[in-house]
């Protein structure tokens, strides 16, 4: 029997990457797993399709984030699911991962690039936290994506940072109004992370990203999730509002 056995969890943006590897590792540690997607329903469905062979419990959820109506869509789906599997819309842990990068340099990018990446990667995690905490009971555990560019400058990627920035705001406060629920909140920072991304199919590139690491290779999404699957644990009780780098020492300099 895992550490969360009878808990349940979603992770936004679970199809791939980081999310995937969160969603896994918590059915693994017994969570019954809400596998949130935008687009890829194929890829979801075989993120559910492994935990289950697994012997784990999840079920996947479609919300495009950052669209009108996106966090009515996500808990209609979400909460039809849980009542299904438990008889009940409780929800005990919420990992805020699903974001987008930019990509543009800062004289190239547009107010709508602009606002899309502060949709997707700040107002959704908000509005999802706004909306979970009526189905979390005390206890909860949240977890939001951030990134070592809140730390580390790259400036290819102001408006990503900024977004990253902001949701780091949300550990801070939210931290100190759910405490006396027993709710942490918590921000984690990785640092380049191996993911679907063609640049880590390039050997001279991924050796040029993982000289930014202190243990000079590039993040495994499993890196992540290990430590997201500590925050969310019962040992993890007396962390709250904290800033945890997991970079693999990028941030060391
Ligand atoms: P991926 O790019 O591999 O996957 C992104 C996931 O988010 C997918 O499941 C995707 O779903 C979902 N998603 C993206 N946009 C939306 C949207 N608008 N609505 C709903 N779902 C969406 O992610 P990574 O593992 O690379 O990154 C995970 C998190 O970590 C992100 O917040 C990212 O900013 C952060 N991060 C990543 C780093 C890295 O080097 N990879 C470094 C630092 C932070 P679908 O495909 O189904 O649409």
């Amino acid at each position: 029997m895992g550490n969360l056995t009878g808990r349940t969890a979603l992770v936004t943006g679970a199809s791939r990457g980081m999310g995937r590897a969160t969603a896994e590792r918590l059915a693994r540690d017994g969570a019954l797993v809400a596998v949130h997607y935008g687009t890829n329903e194929a890829a979801a469905g075989e993120v559910v399709a492994g935990i289950e062979k697994d012997g784990g419990r999840a079920f996947a959820v479609k919300a495009e984030l950052g669209t009108p109506g996106d966090v009515h869509e996500l808990f209609l789906a979400l909460e039809e699911g849980l009542k299904e599997r438990t008889g009940s819309t409780e929800l005990n842990i919420l990992v805020n991962n699903a974001g987008v990068m930019g990509g543009v340099k800062p004289e190239d990018t547009t107010p709508d690039m602009f606002d899309r990446i502060f949709a997707v990667n700040a107002k959704a995690p908000f509005f999802i936290i706004q909306r979970a905490l009526a189905n979390m009971p005390d206890g909860g555990r949240i977890v939001n994506i951030s990134s070592g560019l809140t730390r580390f400058a790259n400036p290819d990627e102001i408006a990503y940072a900024m977004s990253k920035g902001a949701i780091e705001q949300l550990a801070l406060h939210y931290a100190k109004a759910l405490g006396p629920r027993g709710i942490t909140v918590n921000s984690v920072a990785p640092g380049i992370t191996r993911n679907g991304n063609p640049l880590f199919d390039i050997p001279e590139a991924v050796e040029a990203m993982a000289a930014l690491s202190t243990f000079n290779r590039v993040g495994e999404p499993q890196d992540v999730a290990d430590v997201v699957a500590f925050l969310v644990s019962d040992d993890a009780r007396w962390v709250s509002g904290s800033f945890v780098d997991a970079s693999g020492g990028t941030l060391l300099g």
